[in-house]
């Protein structure tokens, strides 16, 4: 079975208990938060987070410049009022240079891409980064509290940077 045949399945068997069908658009909790895409992170878990509660953006790496869209919508449009990014150890962002995958691209696609993939080398470092963009944008709320985080995908655990 595929995994889009068994998506169906699963979500028939939530749906049959499914009793929050009436919640709010605007997250309850009135936090953004800013999650790489890694599959080992699942941030309504670790972070205690119930549908409604908040606004979780996804994206490799976790990245700001990648999320800034989304970041005033959350803010301007639904409410939110604190942001949380969360990078995380063993990142596959960690892996390469902005220059392997666009020669990779290159090679494979024979295209050049017109996107920063925004690699980095320092977990803590694109943390302290990106909370930076976030707070410095003129395209987001100055006034608004912003925390930045390092997961731990051996332990679980959740280390605050900054
Ligand atoms: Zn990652």
């Amino acid at each position: 079975m595929s995994n889009f045949d068994e998506f169906i399945q699963a979500d028939e068997r939530y749906a049959a208990t499914f009793t929050k069908g009436d919640l709010p658009m605007p997250p309850g909790r009135k936090i953004a938060i800013v999650a790489c895409m890694d599959a080992r992170l699942d941030p309504a878990k670790f972070l205690g987070l119930e549908e409604g509660d908040a606004h979780v953006i996804r994206n490799a790496g976790g990245r700001a410049a990648d999320a800034i869209r989304s970041l005033i919508i959350s803010q301007q449009l639904l409410g939110t009022r604190e942001i949380a990014v969360i990078h995380h150890t063993d990142c596959g962002m960690l892996t390469f240079t902005e220059e392997q995958l666009h020669q990779k691209l290159h090679d494979e696609l024979h295209v050049h891409a017109e996107i920063e993939f925004l690699p980095f080398t320092d977990v803590e470092q694109s943390v302290r980064d990106d909370v930076e963009i976030i707070r410095t944008s003129p395209l987001l709320l100055s006034n608004v509290p912003v925390r930045g985080y390092v997961y731990d995908v051996h332990t679980g655990r959740l280390h605050e940077v900054t």
